[in-house]
């Protein structure tokens, strides 16, 4: 399985295969490494891409820095990150800075959580909710 994701350092896309995560993968560009045991953003410029050639299941966080309900959202998105890794990817998308893609999906509240699977949205919710929540949203991806 591989996931193609921005590096969080210089945001070059970069693939990596979740088989090998735990030798540390780095940035083809800028050598430095790319951690998947925590959300990763994507921006307007790299959404479309890394969604579509995920090869499990992703849940984006749209959410905004002065949104409340957000930051309470934050951990429980860095716990799954952490305990899922190499299982499902975790993204966060800043709507304020990245408005096209929160159009194009249409997001009027935050946190909206959208899983998607092969590129396709698959579930989705709003609102803060606790751990065993979203692990529900996300048993919703079949893969
Ligand atoms: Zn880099």
């Amino acid at each position: 399985m591989t996931v193609t994701v921005p590096c969080p350092f210089c945001s070059t896309l970069n693939r990596v295969d979740l088989d090998r995560v735990d030798d540390t993968p780095r940035c083809g560009q800028c050598s430095r490494p790319i951690l998947l045991d925590r959300p990763l953003a994507v921006t307007d410029a790299t959404f479309e891409q890394v969604i579509g050639a995920s090869e499990v299941p992703v849940v984006v966080d749209f959410y905004a820095d002065w949104c409340g309900p957000c930051k309470v959202m934050a951990p429980v998105l860095d716990q799954v990150a952490h305990d899922r890794q190499g299982e499902v990817l975790v993204l966060k998308l800043d709507t304020d800075r990245n408005p096209v893609t929160a159009g194009q999906f249409n997001v009027r509240s935050i946190p909206t959580l959208i899983v998607f699977e092969r590129g396709r949205e698959v579930a989705r919710e709003s609102g803060a909710m606790p751990r065993g929540h979203l692990d529900a949203l996300l048993a919703r991806a079949t893969s």
